[in-house]
């Protein structure tokens, strides 16, 4: 008894959302306790983390786009796989530890979700890098279907879901039942390319240069897929690319949807594409049960209108679509036993 609740005391159910932007922990009964971007300033030109491996997240943000020469910001999932694992294990690394505090003793048990078109080597270096960080016992998750859980899909039920997740570097589309992906398709088109297609008609139009960090808010602000809501105009400051000088300008929403509409047309595609390889009985079910949005990039205005007009199926999006992945993984988590059970029962049937 005694015994039981000592360990009780010192184990901790993590659900680790790693996001090509935002990595975010959620633990039992506490809900979401972390959400860093996923960033990591090192020394320019090698692996060592600044600050003896505290330069992780918002103190990593901080640096970046003000970085002097000698360090670097690295966004180690930047296009949804993991281009540096020895980055990437300290950023986990730093951020389980913030979340188990300084005791060593604390052995967290912990589900990481990753991307599905993730590689076998880089789920083996995952999963090495939580158990060096310290985790008991590591299980990985592929992020639609942790989305599918942190939705709220009956997503373990013999009827279709469909989650198109829009994250930071990619957006992954899926259709699940019986607890298992059906069909998926990933591309590496997404939020950030929403940020770069603002920089390009920044440049473009107004020979102005501005940052990623500016890009950002624009699309935020003002940006949209389809005409939602009254029209609204913004300004912008940045870098005349002729003189060098510093300057504004104003800019519209209509012009801003404009230039969104390549990377949304890519995602549109990967949606299309995806439900045309579905069985005609999943197919079916998604007749009534829509696709939904999860990510990000579900909040820009009028996302789901534009799916909606192109796939002819409802769209909703996900309650509180940034955190929808953590949330997920941690209730896979809660339901370990009875999902592995679910997905053996399947194979048997
Ligand atoms: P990841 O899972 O890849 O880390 P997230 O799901 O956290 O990505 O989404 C990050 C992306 O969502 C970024 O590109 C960010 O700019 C975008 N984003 C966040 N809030 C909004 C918003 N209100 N409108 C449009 N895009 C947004
Ligand atoms: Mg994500």
């Amino acid at each position: 008894m005694f015994l039981d609740r000592f360990i009780g005391l010192l184990s901790i159910d993590m659900g680790i959302d790693l996001g090509t932007c935002n990595t975010l922990v959620a633990v039992r009964g506490e809900g979401i306790v972390l959400n860093e971007p996923s960033v990591v300033a090192v020394w320019k030109g090698t692996n060592k983390v600044l600050k003896n491996g505290q330069a992780v997240g918002w103190m990593a943000k901080e640096m970046l786009g003000k970085t002097p020469g000698t360090i670097s910001a690295i966004r180690p999932l930047k296009d949804g796989v993991i281009s540096d694992f020895e980055i990437t294990e300290a950023m986990l690394a730093y951020f389980i530890r913030k979340v188990t505090g300084r005791n060593r003793l604390v052995k967290p048990r912990v589900v990481i979700s990753v991307p599905s078109g993730i590689t076998a080597v880089e789920e083996r270096a995952v999963l090495d890098s939580a158990d060096r960080a310290g985790a008991r016992r590591t299980y990985l998750v592929q992020e639609p279907i942790a989305a599918a859980i942190g939705a709220g899909l009956p997503f373990s039920e013999p009827t279709a879901s469909a989650i198109v997740d829009i994250g930071g570097g990619t957006t992954e589309v899926a259709i699940m039942s019986l607890a298992d992906i059906a069909v998926c398709e990933s591309v590496r088109v997404a939020g950030d390319d929403f940020d770069e297609a603002i920089i390009k008609h920044m440049r473009s139009t107004y020979n102005l240069m501005v940052g990623e960090q500016t890009s950002e808010r624009i699309k935020i602000d003002i940006g949209s897929a389809a005409p939602v809501g009254e029209e609204t105009s913004m300004e912008v400051r940045g870098r005349d690319m002729i003189s060098g000088l510093p300057r504004k300008t104003v800019i519209t929403s209509e012009e801003i949807r404009e230039a969104l509409q390549e990377p949304i047309g890519q995602i549109i595609d990967t949606v299309t594409k995806t439900l045309e390889r579905a069985e005609p009985e999943l197919a079916a079910d998604l007749v009534d049960n829509g696709i939904t949005l999860a990510g990000g990039g579900a909040l820009l205005r009028g996302m789901d209108v534009v799916l909606q007009n192109a796939t002819g199926l409802d769209v909703r999006i996900a309650d509180d679509p940034l955190t929808c992945v953590a949330r997920g993984t941690a209730i896979y988590l809660e339901n370990l036993e009875e999902l592995k059970g679910a997905l053996k029962s399947d194979l048997d049937v």
